[in-house]
């Protein structure tokens, strides 16, 4: 393996949030009973015609502007010709040589740093329906639910040179196409498909025959599919032989793929422009709306979660990973005005328990933050919360006792008391071993059950000590 690069470039398919199909009015939904979202035009009852969805094209446009691809002015639909029962028509509506969006960029972070790769395309195309197959009977089941769902296939430029960067690749466009709104990016439910092109040469060598993998709907397969196919792919060329360019299954039971066909090409398809449907064209104008009401982006949040909350490049790229982790942080910060303690709240001491409330950290947070209460004492509201639900922060506080203690003079005889008992600590203290101070804390802290004020505490022990 050392001696070869692995190349890598993906096709990935995301499913769109409209709420009815790409050509037809039918209710465009997972899970629901089998063949009941399904309008003529998903069967190709004959005599019917395809209408297009403008909020597909407008996602497809969203898509393209975050990955900075040129949107094309015109673009055509065309018909993708094979035969299988999902598919009534006998073609599938896609785009072939005039797709959408061209050319983009995709960055995403790396332990080395951010990574871009080519984007090579965006367009628009139809879902087919489901073959359900009985195990064990002898009869299969087609569901046309699916048929006609809005896809935007995202194909990337061969630029990705690892499994583990193709897996950040792709988790960064899922986060992407969630913060836009326009995919639930629900791997599970197939929401977004990956297809993996994989080949390997010598550095330097010109591109490698690839194959295809298909199948791959969770990042982890993707990840293992890749690491499969180019060391199968390695083991081939040593034994002498040639890579055939084939399309492969992914088996996420047995973990290795499987040929299923020689890759077809594109002349097999018959593609021609759909005549059902006029060219695409957008305005210049209706995509400078598009743009304007894009959301903030994960790298634009990435930039000022370091930039003006001050948080370490680390943590803000952890928040940003999933929108719903931003959005979290975001509602929890919305409370107090620290961005660093609910940062650190979030990443290491509640692991994103779920029953806590952005609201009920953001007002822990903001008790520690008003020195209220110290950050071991909120650890214990915390378990708290865990336990009680419905409870507030501050009543727990409250009704707990565990607000702070500011009476300098209590503290002062309890730091007196315990600089009395620990007479040799203090002298060695004394002596110039200044690094004792912590224990001396730790026992005056102990002492007020670690209610005390740390910062109070520090500087009466300080005084105390060297006065
Ligand atoms: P097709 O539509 O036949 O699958 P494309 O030209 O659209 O062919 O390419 C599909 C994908 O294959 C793209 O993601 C591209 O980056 C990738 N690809 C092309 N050549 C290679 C190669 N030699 N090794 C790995 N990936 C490749
Ligand atoms: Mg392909």
């Amino acid at each position: 393996m050392k001696d070869y690069e692995v190349v890598i470039g993906l096709e990935c398919h995301v499913q769109l949030l409209t709420q009815s199909k790409l050509f037809s009015p039918a209710k465009n939904n997972y899970g629901d009973e089998p063949n009941t979202n399904v309008d003529v035009v998903d069967i190709a009852l004959p005599g019917t015609l395809p209408v297009l969805n403008q909020k597909a094209v407008e996602f497809a446009i969203r898509l393209g502007l975050a990955l900075g691809c040129e949107i094309n002015h015109t673009s055509v639909f065309a018909r993708k010709h094979y035969f299988y029962p999902d598919l009534p028509k006998g073609y599938q509506i896609s785009q072939h040589d005039q797709p959408i969006c061209g050319p983009g960029t995709l960055t995403f972070q790396t332990k080395d740093g951010p990574k871009s790769i080519g984007i090579e395309r965006i367009h628009i195309e139809e879902d087919a329906g489901k073959n359900i197959h009985v195990e064990g009977g002898n009869s299969s089941f087609c569901d046309y639910n699916r048929a006609g769902t809005p896809l935007l296939e995202v194909v990337t430029r061969p630029d990705l040179r690892s499994a583990e960067d193709a897996m950040e690749a792709y988790k960064t466009l899922r986060a992407l196409v969630t913060y836009l709104g326009i995919c639930d990016g629900n791997l599970q439910e197939g929401s977004m498909r990956a297809d993996a092109n994989v080949s390997v040469r010598k550095p330097g060598a010109p591109l490698g025959t690839r194959t295809e993998t298909k199948n791959l709907n969770s990042i982890k397969f993707l990840g293992q599919a890749v690491e499969f196919e180019s060391r199968r792919q390695v083991l081939e060329i040593e034994a002498g032989h040639t890579i055939v360019q084939e399309t492969r299954l992914w088996d996420s039971n047995r973990k290795e793929s499987r040929a299923l066909r020689s890759k077809e090409e594109a002349h097999d398809y018959r593609y021609f422009p759909d005549p059902d449907l006029l060219p695409l064209n957008v305005s210049a104008d209706e995509i400078a709306d598009i743009k304007a009401s894009l959301p903030e982006l994960p790298v634009q949040k990435l930039n000022r979660y370091q930039e003006q909350l001050g948080l370490g490049a680390y943590d803000a790229s952890v928040l940003i990973a999933e929108k719903e982790m931003a959005d979290y942080f975001e509602a929890a910060l919305a409370l107090n005005a620290n961005a660093k303690t609910t940062a650190n709240w979030i990443i290491n001491e509640m692991q994103m328990s779920p029953q806590i409330t952005p609201s009920q950290l953001g007002e822990l947070v903001k008790l520690i933050d008003d020195r209220v209460i110290s950050g071991t004492i909120a650890k214990t509201v915390f378990e708290d919360l865990l336990s009680n639900p419905a409870s507030r922060p501050s009543d727990i506080v409250e009704s707990k006792g565990l607000k702070m203690q500011r009476d300098s003079g209590a503290l002062q005889q309890i730091i007196e008391q315990t600089c009395k008992q620990y007479e040799s600590e203090v002298a060695k203290y004394k002596s110039g071993k200044t690094n004792i101070f912590g224990f001396l804390m730790g026992q005056v802290m102990k002492q007020t059950q670690g209610k005390a004020d740390p910062v109070e505490a520090t500087s009466l022990l300080k005084k105390y000590l060297d006065g």
